[in-house]
């Protein structure tokens, strides 16, 4: 081809490094509303907002989800069930201090009732509001200060005050209950 004649630099060097980049940055799910910042580091991808709205508005509806078993990456969205999002959702990671609820009895995701999410925040959850016994339990780094619940392992055992300030999924709520009746019957 001509312009294979006159290009003086072999075309295989930058092929290879762009079909490599095509397999690890599928499509965005999520175009216009999440962007996901890649990082090298295991678990350091995130998901960065490309919005901004008022506290408790409807984020996203979740809509590609599918039976799973727990996993790192799975969501718990009653006492035994666990779903995958697939989606670009699952690069919300943990936070003390999130900006956003995963609610799995509605299939949605809003923002936090306290405070509205700008474009360019992070976009996180609490896993405590879901998970009741996490996967893969973690030494938090969110970075929120007193409010940081330190080593993450889902919310048995935060008790309800460890609970307090945060909006918790109905199963979560039903659990909490029930260990704090065990702990009272327990203590009589
Ligand atoms: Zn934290």
């Amino acid at each position: 081809m001509p312009i294979a004649v006159q290009d003086p630099t072999p075309a295989t060097p930058t092929t290879v490094p762009g079909k490599a980049d095509a397999k690890s940055h599928p499509q965005p799910t999520h175009p216009g509303l999440l962007h996901v910042q890649r990082s090298a580091q295991a678990f350091g991808s995130s998901a960065i907002s490309e919005v901004s709205l008022p506290a408790g508005a409807l984020f996203a509806k979740i809509t590609t989800a599918t039976p799973a078993t727990k996993a790192y990456t799975s969501v718990q969205v009653s006492r035994d069930a666990h779903i995958e999002l697939n989606s670009d959702l699952v690069y919300c990671n943990h936070s003390c201090d999130p900006t956003l609820n995963f609610d799995m009895g509605k299939m949605e995701v809003r923002v936090v009732d306290n405070r509205p999410l700008k474009k360019g925040d992070q976009l996180t959850f609490f896993y405590p509001s879901s998970e009741w016994e996490m996967d893969q339990p973690f030494q938090c780094t969110c970075g929120a200060g007193e409010k940081c619940k330190g080593f993450i392992k889902g919310a048995k055992g935060l008790g309800r005050d460890g609970l307090k300030g945060y909006w918790l999924n109905a199963h979560i709520e039903e659990l909490v209950q029930e260990e704090e009746q065990k702990k009272n019957a327990d203590g009589q």
